[in-house]
């Protein structure tokens, strides 16, 4: 959809800071996250609600894990919180399905951390990139 934010990071049109890439699914970091590494994982193809269809999930699931592992080994993580919202009501605001890929670290633990943005953690995002990229 050519009006869609994310079909516009998918195609190439609107920059990201890219993580992975498969037949099916991207990973970039959230331009506005709320802990150091936050990503997105979202299926190349438009659909707007994960709750819909499983196969939204089957998508993802390569992605989910890599992008994971990658925040657990590349930057210390030490938990990491799948999220979608599905539905405005949930907090979506982009209609494109996504999940959330939050590394969570020992310093702001549990679900009330969750909602605690960490002080820095959209600093240097091109940094953080070429930190995640890195062999
Ligand atoms: P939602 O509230 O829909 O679950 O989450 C949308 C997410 O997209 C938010 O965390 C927001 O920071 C992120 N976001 C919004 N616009 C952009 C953008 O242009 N680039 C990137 N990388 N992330 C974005
Ligand atoms: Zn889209």
């Amino acid at each position: 959809m050519s009006d869609c934010l994310f079909c516009q990071i998918v195609a190439g049109q609107i920059p990201s800071y890219r993580l992975y890439e498969d037949e099916a699914a991207i990973a970039f970091l959230d331009i506005g996250p709320w802990h150091r590494g936050h990503s997105l994982v979202v299926p190349k193809r438009h659909t707007i609600d994960g709750t819909v269809e499983a196969d939204s999930w089957h998508e993802l699931a390569e992605a989910l894990v890599t992008v994971s592992q990658l925040l657990r080994s590349k930057l210390g993580a030490s938990g990491i919180n799948l999220l979608s919202n599905a539905g405005a009501s949930a907090g979506q605001e982009v209609f494109h399905f996504h999940v959330h890929v939050i590394p969570r670290y020992d310093d702001h633990p549990g679900m009330a951390g969750l909602s605690e943005r960490d002080p820095g953690a959209a600093d240097d995002l091109a940094g953080l990139h070429a930190l995640l990229m890195a062999q």
